[in-house]
């Protein structure tokens, strides 16, 4: 360290004088102490950080009592907001994880409100007067719609495999095929999970390939379970073989083993049909007549985090008892939550337009172009010859692990402003209010339109409008 920063470092003062500085500076107290002295500690570390990071000479006046107050209000504005908040999604990522999942249909999250403020029948049969079971609001709508003969709902998909398997398969052996030991992002592996769920995996087949009689050969007394799981985000392509679900169902049958299939993100409308891969839906996989199918309620489904358990009414019914399912259960918003989406569900068009993950999934050309359009012009309409915007053509992704060959053609919109870096630019709007997340591709900050909301639109314009404007 040199001496110049030794001396700051010495003249840095204490919590008590920047404590005091403000009490005399705001006398209107707009937070409780504890936090001020919270926010004040937090000021001068980063002050100290600040001089113990930078080489040039610094200025005095970086301790100035204005400097000091300036730090603490920044620190105390910090503390006092939400961590969690909203965040505006243009890296066209539709499903993504880091940034919520899936959007809540505009009546459903409404739906929530209203529910979660007030009292409900969450546990009690009002018919009976006595008390009722939480998952029965939303058992029959989902057997309605995925044809399953029973249902159930824990806290997620993760949650939903690992209840399976401790019920199922608990000191016994579950046979998967090689291909199918999937990792997905938050560190979810099948191997470790069947590892803490007290079931002993048995691999068998192949990366590339696995055949009915590589299953068949490896049943024996100690087998419970035969599971299959979906790549859900990669793919295994060129010389490869799987065993189908329903030919694993047969064979189950034959030894009297249940079959278990983990969809990952199940979808109950076939996307194919709005040009996307084809994925299998719920009502297939349920069809061919697996003992247990799993899914999460927050990928493509469109809903609230959740694990959705649907199968045979025997085999669920064992995983409803499981004590562990009590410590797995979901709460009140997300039933509301996911009774209100499953609604929705009743009616193709209803769900395609209403619940925003399928709807951007689905988001014809046209509509793409003219959002794209509207957020160029706003940018353009801000007059400032600094800032240059162009329409650029890319692919979106779905994400939440799902589909990762498909490619959405999508528009972004590219921005450089002169004297500002890209990643400069992607830093402030990370920063700005609401947060404006983004990608950077060839020294441009770009935004894909696809997962931006309409009434964002004039949010982003503003907070080009600030950068330029404290630039
Ligand atoms: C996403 C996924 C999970 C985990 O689901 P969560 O709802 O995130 O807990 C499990 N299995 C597969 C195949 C998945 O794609």
């Amino acid at each position: 360290m040199k001496p110049e920063q030794q001396a700051l470092l010495r003249k840095l003062p204490g919590v008590d004088y920047v404590l005091n500085l403000w009490e005399q500076e705001q006398p209107a107290q707009q937070a409780p102490r504890p936090v001020v002295v919270q926010a004040i500690r937090s000021a001068l570390g980063k002050l100290r950080a600040t001089i113990m990071a930078t080489d040039e000479t610094l200025d005095e006046a970086l301790l100035s009592d204005t400097q000091l107050l300036h730090l603490t209000e920044t620190a105390l504005k910090n503390a006092m907001n939400f961590k969690l908040k909203r965040v505006i999604n243009a890296t066209g990522v539709v499903v993504h994880t880091n940034l919520g999942r899936s959007l809540l249909p505009e009546g459903v999250a409404r739906h929530v409100a209203e529910l979660s403020g007030r009292y409900s029948n969450l546990e009690f049969d009002l018919e009976q007067g006595a008390r009722g079971s939480r998952y029965s609001h939303v058992e029959d709508i989902l057997c309605e719609i995925s044809g399953a003969e029973a249902a159930m709902v824990v806290n997620n998909n993760a949650g939903a495999v690992f209840l399976s398997l401790e019920t199922l398969a608990k000191g016994k052996e579950v046979i998967v095929s090689r291909g199918e030991l999937v990792e997905i992002g938050g560190s979810f592996r099948i191997p470790d999970v069947m590892a803490r769920s007290g079931a002993r995996l048995v691999e068998v087949g192949t990366t590339n390939r696995t055949h009915l009689a590589d299953y068949e050969r490896a049943i024996r007394n100690e087998t419970a379970l035969l599971l299959k799981v979906h790549t859900s985000n990669y793919s295994v392509v060129g010389f490869t073989a799987e065993v189908s679900l329903k030919d694993l169902v047969a064979l189950g049958g034959k030894y009297h083993l249940p079959v278990m299939k983990d969809l990952g993100s199940g979808n109950f409308v076939a996307l194919s049909k709005y040009s996307l891969l084809k994925e299998p839906t719920v009502q297939e996989t349920v069809a061919t007549g697996a003992d247990v199918v799993s899914f999460s309620g927050d990928k493509m489904l469109g809903g609230p985090q959740a694990g959705i358990i649907v199968g045979r009414k025997d085999t669920i019914e064992g995983i409803k008892q499981n004590p562990i399912n009590r410590a797995l259960r979901i709460d009140k918003m997300t039933l509301a939550a996911l009774e209100a989406t499953l609604h929705l569900y009743r009616d193709e068009a209803q769900a395609l337009s209403a619940i925003p993950t399928l709807r951007m999934l689905t988001m014809p050309a046209k509509v793409i172009l003219t959002k794209a359009r509207r957020l160029l012009n706003r940018l353009r309409k801000l007059g400032n010859n600094q800032l240059k915007a162009v329409l650029v053509k890319t692919s979106s992704r779905v994400g939440g692990g799902a589909l990762p060959l498909q490619e959405l053609p999508t528009k972004c919109v590219g921005v450089t402003i002169e004297g500002l870096s890209a990643s400069r630019i992607e830093q402030i709007m990370r920063e700005a209010t609401p947060p404006v997340v983004g990608h950077i591709e060839d020294d441009l900050f770009l935004m894909d339109v696809r997962t931006i909301q309409d009434e964002e639109i004039p949010m982003i314009a503003s907070a080009f409008k600030k950068m330029l404007e404290e630039q």
